[in-house]
Order: structure tokens, then sequence, then C-alpha cells
């Protein structure tokens, strides 16, 4: 037979998947010598057995009374002993910790027989006729499923009736009034009486602390964490010990380490004369744990040492639980605690130094996320706020300024030094010099991977998208929420990109030292905060560990030179779209609307200069390392101006009789290049092939630029990558033609140029055909923002505004694709790709620059997959240097 119970002695804390976390760590305790009380852990199989056969196993009835017996001799009472009751509490503990759903029972074995017996030993009424009530409303609100208003409900109405505010001013008879009444509550709601039976109302405990295993709450849960649905939950039976018998007994709660900062000391707060419920209820005010030391001096240094002990045995920072019962002290609880970011940066390192962990363990103590939100600025906590409404946070960080509601005047007022916010309903590419210029970017309307978002992610930009509380009112230059408060242009706001929030006017904001460190601003080491000096060494032991390369998606030198800053390794993507806006539009209207052979080469020649110089700015910036160039990828469209507005002027200038030649040929081309679909249309490598010399002109630009620079001593590095292929023809015609421009211009020049043509893979269709596409390029970079789009069939733009919030909520999927990586649909063909591009190409050089490359459990997958490097935004650099080296460790 099965063992379905375990004595605390017979557990250990390795055992967390049959006893729970809870039970594995009361377990633990006990066989170091702590002071736990005694009990037992029912398992997490019994939990299992339960659910699968809606009866509890054979054999459980009887080991649990075996157990009973134990503690019953041990304790030298009996559950519920009339004259000297013994009491036990009744906990779920899950293997991983499910806040919300713990059903706890307190104070099992009273009933109106043993409440006497209770009070007698006690020598005080009133506690024990407080802790009947408190069973009675614990047992009918969990166990019987009554809602607990009405208890609450009666409590107040005592307080009212006897014209008090405070549940200490009850006393023992209107506590034993309140028994009546619950009870009458119960057996109103269930038709029967509550139980006297001790050992009835424990087992009808343990029955729904298992069935709470699958309450809707607690599957939501699951789903939305990822924890396996079947692992059920183990039951905590415990002998109960009381911090609320008199002014020399108490309960507290105590970290060995701040959990706060990660300083070091002993932190936790102590209530006297109190139930672990009213610490946590807030009912009264705790006082710091130091002033124990004042209170109850023995209990104090014993529970000191016990906080080494518990240290020194898990080697990390504990937090605990206990009471103190006139003047005995109990362990109720401990776990390895939860912490802050920079608390785990910090703890990590001390227990590096004080040489309880190695470096690797340390590494795996913290995370890129933990990183990312070190780096952000933040808003003084302590300042005051008025919120205006909430969106999603697209790019974090805490922005201050004047809204604007163009990108005109973003630049404009940004340029006389105002700092400003611009406020859209959402961006286009037009929007992107009002994007560099402002401090950050509110939308309306759009998801987490919105053109306003993915951009403002690309610059380190605080975004918050989404905000549809907010109408903004482009053309009146305001926005108004639902109460009607209004923002006019010149407003002061303030922007969270970690909450979503927006707030009217100018909350303070604080820098993030780490952030410096990084941008190189803090020389690295010689930092007085040790928060920057422990990043810096779990940086060196990542940097260390990690096999795969970090490079950065940079278009600008400024973010190429900051990205290197940062520890990029290179550039896996430069995104040339930008540099075919601003000033150059013209430029690009007269390409795309050129009728002839010769107009169109007078359109190209003039971007050629321009694009070369974009190019020789950045290889200079990132002289000695690889440089991704992808050649145009968005529709042309993109590039003219909004077809509604172009059709209002022409007809407007048709009515006026001032007919402009030129924009009736721009309307005739939007018309003509307007797609129903862009995203799965004329872009990408589509484009080279259809507009003639558009690709040529940029490998020319790359090839001249590069042959300058090496003309100059340097040592360029371009990479040149083709999107949005589907098939390997497609591929090779931009290849031949590219290796010959590379050639011709390396003879024009005298110098060798010999740069790798590669592609990336974004289309399902280029993942199953990886094998021959491998044939015709030389690396690969993975575009999984639209492979994700193509696997899913999810428009990239839309879906997170429109249907991805249900989808969460509905447990669909815990994280959206476009932020995680997909490991079952879209890493498969990640993987399948990689596999048969290396089986055609061995070394093909395998590279991903979606968003994902900077998403630290997609960072895993790829170095699980093989790939060679990760390219992600200059500020994301960090995160996954660090995440590539704990894949590794
Ligand atoms: C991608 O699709 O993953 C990618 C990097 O390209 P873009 O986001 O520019 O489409
Ligand atoms: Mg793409």
């Amino acid at each position: 037979m099965l063992t379905y119970v375990y004595e605390f002695s017979e557990g250990n804390k390795d055992l967390k998947d049959l006893l729970g976390g809870k039970g594995a760590n009361l377990a633990e305790m006990t066989n170091l010598g702590l002071p736990v009380p005694p009990g037992f852990t029912i398992t997490t199989e019994a939990c299992r057995a339960y659910l699968a056969d809606g009866a509890m196993p054979d054999g459980l009835a009887e080991q649990v009374e075996e157990k009973l017996r134990a503690l019953e001799s041990a304790m030298g009472k009996r559950l519920g002993q009339p004259d000297d009751p013994l009491l036990v509490s009744v906990r779920s503990g899950a293997k991983f910790s499910m806040p919300g759903m713990m059903e706890t029972v307190l104070n099992i074995g009273l009933n109106d027989e043993s409440v006497r017996g209770l009070a007698e030993q006690a020598g005080d009424e009133r506690f024990a006729w407080d802790s009947y009530r408190r069973l009675i409303q614990m047992f009918g609100k969990t166990v019987q499923g009554i809602d607990g208003e009405l208890f609450e409900e009666a409590i107040e109405q005592a307080k009212r009736d006897k014209g008090v505010t405070d549940d200490l001013q009850l006393d023992a008879a209107d506590f034993r009034r309140l028994v009546e009444e619950f009870k009458g509550i119960v057996a109103e709601h269930t038709g029967r009486e509550f139980p006297a039976d001790p050992r009835e109302q424990m087992d009808l405990a343990v029955k729904a602390v298992f069935e709470s295993w699958n309450a809707p709450r607690a599957v939501l849960y699951r789903r939305q964490e990822r924890i396996p649905v079947d692992l059920g939950t183990a039951v905590n039976v415990c002998a109960m010990v009381f911090g609320n018998l008199g002014m020399d007994s108490g309960t507290g709660v105590a970290f060995t380490r701040d959990p706060a900062t990660g300083r070091q000391g002993v932190y936790g707060d102590y209530l006297a004369n109190a139930q672990g419920e009213d610490v946590v209820a807030g009912i009264r005010n705790t006082v710091p744990l130091a002033e124990l030391e004042r209170i109850d001096k023995r209990s104090h240094d014993e529970l000191m040492s016990i906080m080494e002990t518990l240290e020194n045995h898990y080697r990390d920072l504990c937090d605990i639980e206990f009471t103190i019962e006139r003047g005995k002290l109990w362990m109720l609880q401990t776990r390895v605690g939860k912490r802050t970011a920079a608390a785990a940066f910090r703890i990590a390192d001390q227990l590096v130094e004080q040489g309880m962990i190695t470096r690797d363990e340390a590494l795996e103590r913290v995370t890129g996320d933990q990183l990312a939100q070190l780096m952000f600025p933040r808003f003084d906590e302590k300042a005051e706020r008025d919120l205006l409404g909430t969106g999603m946070n697209a790019s974090p960080g805490a922005a201050v300024g004047r809204a604007v509601f163009d990108s005109y005047t973003a630049v404009k007022w940004s340029r006389s030094g105002e700092k400003v916010i611009l406020c859209r309903r959402e961006t286009n590419p037009d929007d992107l010099e009002g994007m560099l210029a402002a401090e950050g970017i509110l939308t309306s309307r759009g998801g987490k991977t919105s053109h306003a978002a993915v951009v403002a992610r690309g610059m380190g930009k605080t975004c918050v998208c989404g905000a549809e509380e907010l109408d903004v009112d482009t053309k009146n230059r305001r926005m108004r929420t639902p109460g009607g408060r209004i923002v006019e242009e010149g407003d002061l706001i303030s922007i969270d990109g970690s909450t979503g929030q927006v707030f009217l006017g100018e909350v303070p904001v604080v820098d993030s030292p780490v952030v410096r460190y990084f941008d190189g601003a803090e020389p690295a080491g010689a930092q007085a905060d040790d928060l920057v000096g422990a990043v810096d060494r779990m940086m060196a032991a990542a940097d260390k560990a990690r096999r795969m390369g970090v490079r950065a998606n940079a278009d600008t030198p400024e973010d190429a030179a900051r990205a290197r800053r940062m520890g990029a390794q290179g550039i896996g993507l430069c995104r040339t779209e930008h540099m075919f806006l601003g000033d150059r539009r013209p430029l690009v209207e007269r390409l795309i609307l050129a009728d002839t052979g010769q107009e169109r080469e007078e359109a190209l020649a003039a971007l050629l200069p321009l694009q070369r110089e974009d190019f020789t700015g950045i290889f200079d910036a990132l002289d000695g390392l690889p440089v991704t160039v992808r050649l145009l990828d968005p529709p042309l469209h993109e590039f003219l101006p909004d077809i509604t507005e172009l059709s209002v002027r022409v007809a407007v200038a048709e009515a006026r009789g001032e007919e402009n030649e030129n924009d009736l040929r721009l309307l005739q081309a939007v018309h003509r290049l307007h797609e129903q679909n862009p995203m799965l249309g004329l872009r990408g490598v589509r484009l080279g092939l259809v507009v003639p010399g558009l690709f040529t002109m940029q490998v020319r630009a790359i090839a001249q630029a590069a042959a300058e620079r090496i003309r100059a001593g340097g040592d360029p590095r371009p990479e040149i990558m083709i999107p949005l292929v589907g098939t390997v023809q497609e591929l090779e015609i931009i290849r031949d033609e590219s290796v010959r421009v590379l050639r011709e211009v390396g003879e024009e020049y005298g110098v060798g140029l010999e740069f790798p043509v590669g592609t990336m893979i974004e289309l399902p269709r280029a993942a199953l055909t990886a094998g021959q596409i491998a044939e015709s390029a030389e690396f690969f970079s993975f575009g999984t923002n639209d492979l994700t789009q193509t696997v899913w069939g999810f428009s990239r733009d839309d879906v997170e505004a429109s249907f991805f919030s249900s989808y969460l909520e509905k447990g669909v999927f815990g994280v959206s694709p476009f932020e995680t990586l997909d490991t079952d649909g879209v890493g498969r063909l990640v993987r399948i790709a990689a596999q048969e591009g290396r089986a055609a190409r061995p070394g093909l050089k395998l590279g991903v620059c979606g968003e994902h490359g900077g998403d630290p459990a997609s960072v895993h997958f790829f170095h699980g997959a093989g790939l060679d490097y990760v390219s992600c935004s200059p500020f994301r650099v960090p995160v996954a240097r660090l995440e590539a080296g704990r894949a590794a460790a």
C-alpha cells in the first residue's frame, strides 16, 4: 500500500512533489531540530487519487488515524478532548505556491464542550470563544462554501450593538453570542448543524483542501502560470499553538535579509497577543522585529539563532512565520523568500562573497526580467499622482513631458528644449521623428506589437499603448477622459511604461544607476552603490558562461554606439526603412512615381549617396563587428501620403479649380499600391524583385560605404540580409545581383568586398524549405515577429488590441506569443529550419532578430535550439547577455 501520510519528521525539503512546499519545509525544520509543532502531511498523491476517483483512496483513513494517534500521544491530549482539547490547523500546500487559492482552517477540534475545556486550560474565556467563532467562520467559508461576508457582517453588527469599533473590545460573552449566530448561519445555508465531531471536522477540511485544487480561480491561475494541472496539493495537519493567549504571546513574520533591498540584517514584524491572520489582515499595527528583543529577549535570541541556522542550511534568504505561545517560540513555516529585483542581485552576490554559493549558482538566482526592472527609470514612489487612465505597459520606464499630438510639434518643441510626450491614436512610420524627439509615447489604440510599442521598445523609449479610455483627438490637439477631464496640447503628463498608467502633471522620476553603468556613465566597480557592483560581477559570470553571441537591432550610428557600450557584439538587424523617411520622402515619391526607367534611375541615384552616408556612420560605430543590414521591407505605400488625406486634398483642389499634377499622380500611385493585407503583400524581397534597381541601390550603398571605410583604415563587416523570403528562387535572384554589385564596387575601389549574403526566415514556407534555402544563403536570421504572425495567422498590428486580452483571461495562453516565443509551434519551425539548414550547409550561422531575441524565456529556447546569436534592442542587450549565460551555466 502507498504511504499517503508522513509525519513531519519523515519528510525533507527535497520532497516538494509529494509533500508540497510547505510540508517539505516543515519536515526539514523538524529534522533540523527546530521547534515545529508536531503534525503530519497528507501527500499530493492522495489528492490526485481523490480527484481521479471522487473518493478518498483506500487506506488513507487508517493512515490518518495512525498519525493522528501519534500526534495525540506526542501532545498528551486527544483531538477535541472535552477537558483539554488538542486543536489542529489544516492547510493546503502545493509544490508551487499558488497565492489566492490556499485554503486554511484553524482551531479544528472545538465544539460546545471542548471550548469550555480550552477556556479552563488557557484560563481565558474570551480566547476560547474567540477561537471557536474563528473555527466556524473559516470552516463555513472554506469548507462549506458560505459567503464570508455573512460572518463579517455579524461581527460588525455585534460591534455596532455594543458601540465599539475594534474586535479587541468584544468580550467572551460577545463571542459566545457570535458562536450561536454563526452556527445559525451554517445551519441555514447547509441545512445541517455545524459538525461537532472533531474528526469529522478534520476530514471535511482535508477534503475541501483537495477540492480547492480544481476551484475555477486555481485552474485559471495554473494555466496562466503554466503550472501543470495534475500535481495536486498536499495537506498539512499541525497541532495549534496560540499567539493570542495574552501579552506574553504573539505572532510574526521575519526575513533573514531585507527582501526589499537585499541589505544584510534581519527584518520582520511582530504583533503581540495575536493570531497569524491578524498580522496579514493589518487589523492592528505591528512592531519591528527588533522590538521583540525588549518584549521577550529569550524568544528573540532563539529566533535569531534559528534564522541563522535556516539561512546557512538553505543557503538563501528565508522567510519565516512564527508564533510565541506564553514565552515559547514555535516555527510555523519557512521557505526561500520572494524578493525584489535589487534584492535578488545583492543577495546572490553577497552569498558568493560569503562563500555560501558559487557564481554559477548565483547566476541561477537572478533573472533577465529582474535586470530589466533595474534598468528602467521610475516614478518616485512617494510622490503624489493624479491618474488619468491606464493602458498597456508596452515599453517600460517613466516619462514626463508636455502632451503633443503630432510628430511635427514633437520635433519642434523638443528642439526648443521642451520635453514632450507624443500622444497619438496609433503611430506609423511617419511618426518616427516625433517618437525619437519625445520622452515617451502614448497611444489610445494598438497592442504590445503595434508600431508604437515595437518601435518604442527598440528605441528604449517609454510607451503606454492602447489606453482606450483616453480619447485622443489629434485634430483639436487634446485628449479627453470618460469623466470629461481634458488634456490640452502643452499640459504636463507622466506615463509609466511599467504599469501602463497615465498621470496628469509631473511625477518626479528617479534614474537607474544600473543603466548609467551599462551606458558607461558609471565606471564598473567604482560605484559606491553595491547594486552596481553586484550587477557587474553577475554580468562577468554570464559573459563567461554563455555560448551564444548577443547582437543588437539598431539602425542609427547613435543606437549602434550605445548597443556596443551595452555589450552588443554586432548588429543583428539594421532596418533600412527609416532611411527612406523625413527629408528623403520626396526622393522616394519620385522613385515610386517614376514612369520611365530614366526617372527611376535618377531617383535612385539621388538616394544612393544618402544611403551610403547612413551605412558609413554605422560601420564606423561598429568597426570590427558584424552589421547585418536588411534590405527594405515594408510595403511602398507606407512611404506615400495617407489615402484619405490625399483624396480630400485632391477633391478640395479640384473644387477650387487648382488641380495639382503631382498630387493626382500621387493619388493614382496610392490607389495602385493600396492593399487589403499589406503585411502579406508587396513587401520584403518581393519589392526587391518588382521595383527595378531598388535593392541594387541599397547593396551598392553598403558596398561603397564599406569600401570607403576600408580605405580609411577601418574594418567594416556588413552582412546583407534579404527579408521575407518564401522560396529559394527569390533569394537566388537577389543574391546573384548582390554578389555582382559587391564585386563591381570592390573592383572600382580596388578593395576586396566579400561579405556574406543571407536571409531572414520569417515565413513558414521558408522554415519548411530551409534545406533548399540554405544552399543559397550564407546565414539565417529568424524573424520571429513575422514568423509568429504567419504561423498563427495573427495580425501583429491588431490582435493585441482586439482579442488578446480575452485570450489571456481565458487562459488560451499565459503570455502573448509575440512577447515570448511559442516554442511548440513557432519554435518547432525554428528547430526544423536550424537542423535542415545546417544539414545542407554545415556551420550555417543562425541568429534571431525578432523581438523574442531579448525575451528571457525565448533566449533559453534559442540556446537549446543551437542558435549562434540573438539580436535585440540595445536596452535589452544586457538582459540577453545575462539570460544567454544563465541558459549555458
Ligand atoms: C521579424 O519579423 O521578426 C523582424 C525582425 O522583422 P520586422 O519586425 O522588421 O518585420
Ligand atoms: Mg519581419
